[in-house]
């Protein structure tokens, strides 16, 4: 599974978009009968331009806005083939993304261009405000489709539905202001993702997010400008008391969103360095339309490249200083060897020499930073 983060900012923010996002797992692949001979059949019999062009989506709010109509065009992904939507909690900039998307979609219905049903998931308060104002802002003709193919899905606390083909766990987050439920998608048998909307989790949702092999969790601003930003009136958390708190509950990765956008460009840089001292897993601010995939154990791909872990690069450090180690003590016994025989003055004796000096200085080198 991967995500595509649409927009990674908060409520009030210019330089991304509100926070949302989409989740997608690729369609299980079926053999189509009118493939012909010459069509690209792999080993499995069949196409793979076929398997790429089919996944299947879940959006998870939609910002506040018909902006999520660019995001998803900038992010490559038809709006027609999101069939999963759920939101949150009724704050402008999670929900009113969402009516922009009945919108299309009912239209898209009535010109018969939408293949139906589409499942928005939400609790109550949210599905009755879905519902009056949809009525109130969309046309009949619009919203004859909701209630049919367009369907509103109240969810309660604890309720477990099957999403994209993975077990998803609604639950209340607890919320002191609107009431906000989060959910949990079981990634496979063993490991999950929990997302706990746009405020601080807390221990009421423990259960969900202890142990999670990645959390999503809001991060208003770095606690070196709280005073600034004042995350606590808003109810929010800073990079550090997010770390903290995932730290605490065994996260492997954690990605952090609904920030403030005053320094965007060095936003991911910042926000690592203050949150890396409280977590030593994986740590992700992603950039608006940035995508990752969520399946590779604790590797993080990301389209802009390819990222490690700092388990990852911790172990890859290890393994070098390993190997720098063990070729310093072949080159020695070679030379050794050759010593024994006589032929100090061999060419052979001469390139061992420069190569040993090389790993010498190697291994000085990891001496002089206190590695050694
Ligand atoms: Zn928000």
């Amino acid at each position: 599974m991967k995500i595509t983060m649409l927009g990674t900012g908060r409520a009030v923010v210019t330089e991304c978009y509100n926070t949302c996002f989409v989740l997608r797992e690729r369609d299980m692949p079926l053999r189509s009968d009118n493939l012909s001979d010459n069509d690209c059949i792999s080993d499995k019999g069949i196409c793979d331009n076929d398997i790429q062009s089919r996944e299947k989506y879940f959006l998870v709010d939609g910002g506040s806005g018909g902006t999520i109509l660019t995001q998803l065009k900038r992010a490559s992904i038809n709006w027609k083939d999101i069939k999963d939507i759920f939101v949150t909690h009724r704050h402008m900039d999670h929900i009113l993304g969402i009516l922009w998307m009945m919108r299309m979609i009912c239209q898209a219905m009535k010109q018969g261009e939408y293949d139906g049903p589409v499942r928005i998931y939400a609790h109550d308060e949210v599905i009755d405000i879905l519902n009056k104002t949809a009525d109130m802002l969309l046309t009949k003709k619009e919203t004859c489709f909701i209630g049919k193919e367009v369907r509103l899905i109240g969810v309660k606390d604890g309720e477990k539905k099957e999403i994209i083909g993975h077990k998803v766990t609604f639950f209340d987050i607890h919320s002191s202001k609107a009431k906000q439920f989060g959910f949990r998608i079981m990634l496979d048998d063993s490991s999950w993702l929990t997302c706990c909307g746009d405020e601080p989790c807390n221990e009421t949702v423990e259960k969900y997010t202890a142990d999670s092999k990645w959390l999503l969790h809001e991060a208003f601003c770095l606690a070196g400008d709280a005073e600034r930003f004042r995350p606590y009136e808003k109810h929010h958390s800073t990079v550090k008391d997010a770390c903290e708190k995932a730290e605490k509950l065994g996260v492997r990765n954690l990605l952090l969103y609904h920030t403030e956008d005053t320094d965007i460009h060095r936003r991911k840089e910042r926000y690592r360095t203050e949150g890396k001292k409280y977590f030593s897993g994986c740590l992700v601010i992603p950039d608006d339309l940035e995508t990752i995939d969520l399946s590779d154990s604790d590797t993080l791909f990301t389209e802009k490249g390819n990222i490690m872990g700092d388990q990852q690069r911790l172990e890859a450090f290890e393994k070098m200083l390993d190997n720098v180690r063990k070729e310093y003590d072949s080159i020695q016994r070679q030379m050794d060897d050759l010593k024994e025989q006589g032929k100090t003055k061999s060419a052979t004796y001469r390139q061992l020499m420069g190569r040993k000096m090389t790993y010498q200085s190697m291994i000085s080198m990891y001496e002089v930073y206190g590695l050694l």
